[in-house]
């Protein structure tokens, strides 16, 4: 059997997950892997899908919008997360294709999807993002905002807090890595220990491509993997997490 270059990535990467795990004593069944696809054709996202694949994520409102119609309709079941930037004037819009908003990482964002989707009569499953690597250049809570913000979220009934979120880093020292990741469980600790109704800190989304080993190792229980099974992406990540830094 031949297998495309994509369902060879994926199982390349179930494979290290499963490793990761056993290193570090874990159930593989804890770990969701997400394929992150901004810029990927819808095509090759689909070759992924029919792979077995049913998580996916977007960082961009206006791509997603797009994507939605095709993925949907051939993947009803399609597990389809927001995991960029969002801006409260795109809110509309990424409740049309977003199963959870793994980016909330301010009051102003949680007020204006909750006024949404109170509107709209439901309700959204989302994670706090936290800006755990206090690197400028990205976007989440302060750690030490982290957890008012979840307390005050938490009080709007149309979101449904099922985690936090973090983008490690960016180096190749692993150990570098590992200290956003600890301050991450950490936060979640402080979090769990404030037994807040409506909170759940089940999902911790953390790990990418070039650190979602060492993220496992810290009890990731979701790794946002990209170009490590669609390939390197034309633009660099700055493009998409410097853009409307201006605009909020
Ligand atoms: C692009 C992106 C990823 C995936 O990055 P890779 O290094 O390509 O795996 C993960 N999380 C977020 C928020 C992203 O924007």
């Amino acid at each position: 059997m031949q297998l495309s270059d994509i369902e060879h990535n994926i199982r390349v990467i179930r494979e290290r997950i499963e490793q990761a795990c056993k290193r570090s004593g874990r159930n593989p069944e804890e770990v969701k892997l997400m394929l992150v696809t901004k810029t990927v054709p819808v095509e090759r996202i689909q070759m992924a899908l029919d792979a077995g694949e049913n998580l996916i994520g977007e960082n961009k409102v206006q791509e997603g919008l797009q994507k939605r119609e095709p993925l949907t309709s051939a993947n009803p079941s399609l597990d389809f997360h927001f995991i960029g930037h969002l801006q409260t004037n795109k809110v509309k819009d990424v409740l049309k294709f977003a199963t959870c908003i793994q980016s909330v990482d301010r009051m102003k964002l949680a007020t204006a999807l909750h006024e949404r989707l109170q509107k709209e009569g439901r309700t959204m499953d989302v994670l706090i993002q936290v800006n755990t690597s206090y690197e400028e250049s990205k976007f989440g809570a302060a750690p030490e905002d982290a957890l008012a913000l979840i307390q005050e979220v938490a009080k709007l009934d149309t979101l449904r807090i099922k985690g936090l979120m973090t983008i490690g880093l960016f180096t190749d020292d692993q150990e570098k890595v590992r200290k956003c990741f600890k301050l991450l469980q950490n936060i979640r600790r402080e979090a769990q220990e404030l037994a807040l109704p409506n909170v759940n800190m089940e999902v911790m989304s953390m790990g990418m491509s070039g650190d979602f080993e060492t993220a496992i190792e810290e009890g990731s229980t979701l790794v946002r993997v990209g170009s490590a099974i669609f390939g390197k992406r034309i633009y660099p990540d700055s493009h998409y997490w410097n853009e409307s830094v201006k605009s909020e």
